[in-house]
């Protein structure tokens, strides 16, 4: 029992002084022993533990102006590595990251039309292929894999349940696959919540309740924060928002149902409706609507305005219920839409309940489909490094000892 207790406050030592050295950069131990209030004996035993198993490394020295010099310590970029991949309707994004969030590999494919689920498995296993012998050729140490997919998933079975782009692409257990194939553990995540991972520790220092709405061509995606942490939502991701039924007799969904969000909000249902309206002079591309939305073009800044009215409402009636502080909207950086980002904030407004009105703010940011590999490489070491809170400390050490 006592031996028992002395694992847990070490590895908390051990979990927090890794954290401290990720948040600053680098630390002397006279600034770890003030930071985490733990004494210079246990200190040194902890770097010389991380140093000994290349999580920690030392890096030059800080000159006081005493003229005493302090060795400083970092995040070993030499070692440790983990792979990011996210798969979209057309590509796959690939990433490799050192412990300390140095891009070390980085591809992207283009997948052919028609796509059926082994020819989307052979690509995907192509795209890891290459980035885990790339490592490999390097020395370095895999430390896990995780994996973005659109469409529906259940992450903690690890099961691919319908990417309804590709045919037959349902009831996949891929985790299981890419564990067996790699023999590194690997994670299956909604890929909106892989890419909020890039963004939260921006907001989530200020906001720890925050919830993160991705507004992308095809889909809208989601994420949402409690005390800091990811909330897992329906089978391990809270992504979902695109699909909350707006109208039960409505358009029809690629999800199946009718009237979900995405078939008014999302940017190419936005397009459709344009091109249903204009009969005539049809447009064929998000970028043609998005120029004559600039222009001023009145049936577009229409269909946009009731768009956001529509986010609003779904907004607001999940903010009556969740406790929420703020909501930032990401728009992706090819499409700027303040008039969706004002209209979403206006309807919010008119359907949030008066008891809990002014509570939440809104900011806005904007997102690149590249960064969401470097999300999913960071949740790898997240997981797997740095929080510790879905494997067991004993996998934790094997990591560190192997
Ligand atoms: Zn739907």
């Amino acid at each position: 029992m006592q031996k028992h207790h002395t694992d847990v406050v070490k590895e908390n030592n051990t979990l927090n002084l890794l954290n401290t050295v990720k948040r600053n950069g680098s630390m002397t131990i006279e600034g770890c022993c003030s930071t985490l209030h733990i004494s210079r004996p246990t200190v040194l035993r902890i770097l010389q533990e991380l140093k000994d198993k290349h999580v920690i490394a030392s890096s030059g020295v800080l000159t006081n102006t005493g003229g005493r010099s302090a060795q400083l310590y970092t995040l070993d970029p030499t070692w440790l590595f983990s792979i990011g991949i996210i798969v979209r309707r057309k590509h796959i994004t690939v990433t490799a990251m050192s412990l300390n969030g140095t891009v070390a590999y980085y591809h992207c494919v283009h997948m052919e039309k028609d796509l059926d689920a082994n020819l989307f498995i052979k690509y995907l296993f192509n795209e890891l292929d290459s980035a885990v012998n790339f490592l490999k050729q390097g020395n370095k140490e895999i430390v896990g894999l995780a994996l973005g997919m659109p469409g529906f998933i259940d992450g903690p079975n690890g099961v691919i349940v319908n990417f309804e782009q590709v045919q037959d692409c349902k009831n996949i257990n891929i985790i299981q696959m890419i564990q067996e194939r790699y023999g590194f553990p690997a994670i299956l995540k909604n890929n909106t919540v892989l890419l909020t991972q890039i963004h939260a520790e921006q907001f989530l220092t200020e906001f720890p309740e925050t919830l993160f709405v991705l507004i992308d061509d095809h889909s809208i995606g989601s994420a949402l924060y409690n005390k800091g942490i990811l909330v897992d939502g329906k089978r391990g991701d809270c992504a979902n928002l695109g699909h909350v039924s707006l109208d039960r007799n409505g358009e029809k969904c690629f999800c199946g149902l009718r009237g979900c969000l995405t078939t008014t909000a999302s940017i190419e249902s936005m397009l459709h409706k344009y091109n249903q309206r204009c009969y005539g002079k049809t447009i064929d591309s998000i970028d043609a609507f998005i120029e004559l939305l600039n222009h001023g073009d009145p049936v577009c800044r229409e269909i946009v305005q009731l768009a956001g009215d529509d986010l609003g409402f779904v907004l607001a009636n999940t903010a009556k219920m969740c406790d929420i502080k703020l909501i930032v909207l990401l728009f992706n950086k090819r499409w700027e839409l303040p008039l969706l980002y004002q209209a979403t904030i206006d309807s919010y407004n008119k359907y949030i309940l008066p008891s809990v009105r002014g509570i939440v703010e809104f900011r806005q940011d904007s997102f690149s489909s590249e960064e969401a590999a470097v999300g999913a490489a960071n949740f790898v070491f997240d997981e797997y490094i740095f929080k510790c809170n879905k494997y067991s400390s004993a996998q934790l050490t094997d990591i560190y000892l192997r």
